[in-house]
């Protein structure tokens, strides 16, 4: 089959969809890369890299779409992107379609197959193609939270792990999911004093075990949230309650009881944030502050880690990708019902349940 790799054209995405080492597995297994010249640059995987495997190098996208067959990306198509989208062509990419509809609308009159990498399911339920990214902004809120903890930074002045002789900060994580054990992982190797709070008991029980004492876990009531904030010097909010909105476990109210200084890094803001004063901001400007408080709230926290994220993401990608260029796209969706449960837009219908409910379309 033969694979396009455009470059990704949202403001400031550098991550890239085919690393070298994939497309030197896809071009190995018989297939043909054709990857836009710099699309991997923003990561250091550079046209020379890709070239040096045996895939083809095109000048813009527009060659790009019209080569590929199956086209791999990051984040979902722009507007401009739409129309190079044909009948013939297999879409693989985070989509979110559900809150979209002009991007819903342009896939489906493009009469594409479109995979969404979100939806993507394994045997227990869970979302292979989400999980790297959780991870990554579980284990970064650490140290945005180490850093916003900083005098300068308008934080308390406070070392997380504290020195002999010094109490290390309170760190307390709302939500024990992917993203806040991969934090709790970092906050404890950085010798902070952290409580995970969560609802879900056999959650509490796995992470009991898994840290052997190292941490605390807390059932999450509100009077239990209430009290543990005035405590904290971080809270980093990881919840989700999924196909809904993020919970507002810290409201405004209990922000005016923390302390100068300690820092709330809302990891769900992608869902509208766990707190009731988080609104979402960028990498060009992260932090604000509210009553004393610094607030972390940026909503796609692995663009920072750009080359980090890319590898996590396209080794959870690549034997999807291997599937879908081995098998042909009908081949492998009907061969495996878990990687059909991507499938969001099909032959200019919405085929996925939740996006068509969502949007008010035919299913
Ligand atoms: P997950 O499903 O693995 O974990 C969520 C946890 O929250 C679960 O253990 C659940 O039991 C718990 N929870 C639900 N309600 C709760 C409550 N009231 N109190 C305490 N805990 C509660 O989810 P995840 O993969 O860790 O993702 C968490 C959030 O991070 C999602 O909104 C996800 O979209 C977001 N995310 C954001 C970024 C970013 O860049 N900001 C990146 C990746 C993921």
């Amino acid at each position: 089959m033969r694979i396009g790799v455009p470059k990704e054209i949202k403001v400031h995405e550098y991550r890239v969809g085919l690393t070298p080492n994939g497309a030197a597995e896809l071009i190995s297994a018989g297939h043909e890369v054709f990857v836009q010249s710099t699309a991997g640059d923003g990561v250091g995987f550079y046209d020379a890299d890709y070239e040096r495997v045996g895939a083809t190098i095109l000048p813009d996208a527009d060659e790009v779409f019209e080569k590929g067959e199956l086209i791999v990306k990051v984040k979902e198509p722009q507007p401009v992107e739409y129309p190079r989208l044909k009948e013939h062509h297999t879409l693989f990419t985070y989509l979110h379609l559900a809150p979209d509809p002009r991007q819903t609308q342009g896939l489906m009159e493009s009469g594409c197959t479109a995979i969404a990498y979100e939806t993507v399911e394994d045997r227990e339920g869970r979302l292979p193609l989400l999980r790297p990214m959780s991870e990554v902004a579980g284990r970064m809120s650490v140290q945005v939270a180490a850093a916003a903890l900083q005098k300068s930074n308008g934080g308390r002045g406070m070392l997380l792990g504290g020195v002999p002789g010094v109490g290390p900060a309170k760190v307390m994580i709302l939500g024990g999911g992917v993203s806040g054990s991969h934090a709790a992982e970092m906050a404890v190797g950085m010798r902070a004093d952290v409580t995970v709070f969560d609802r879900s008991i056999s959650k509490m029980a796995e992470l009991d075990s898994l840290f052997r004492g190292t941490i605390s876990t807390r059932f999450s009531t509100k009077a239990a949230l209430d009290d543990a904030v005035k405590e904290a010097d971080v809270v980093i909010g990881a919840v989700l309650v999924p196909g809904a909105a993020a919970p507002k476990l810290v409201t405004h109210d209990m922000v005016k009881t923390m302390k100068e200084g300690s820092v709330l890094v809302d990891i769900a803001i992608d869902q509208g944030g766990c707190f009731e004063t988080s609104r979402a901001t960028t990498h060009d400007d992260p932090t604000y502050i509210v009553d004393g408080v610094v607030h972390y709230c940026v909503a796609n926290m692995p663009g920072a880690v750009a080359r980090t994220s890319t590898l996590a993401l396209t080794n959870a990608t690549l034997p999807f990708m291997r599937a879908l260029a081995d098998k042909g796209t009908r081949k492998a969706l009907n061969d495996d019902p878990l990687l059909a449960h991507g499938l969001n837009v099909d032959a200019g219908k919405v085929a996925y349940k939740p996006v068509a409910d969502d949007l008010g379309l035919d299913y």
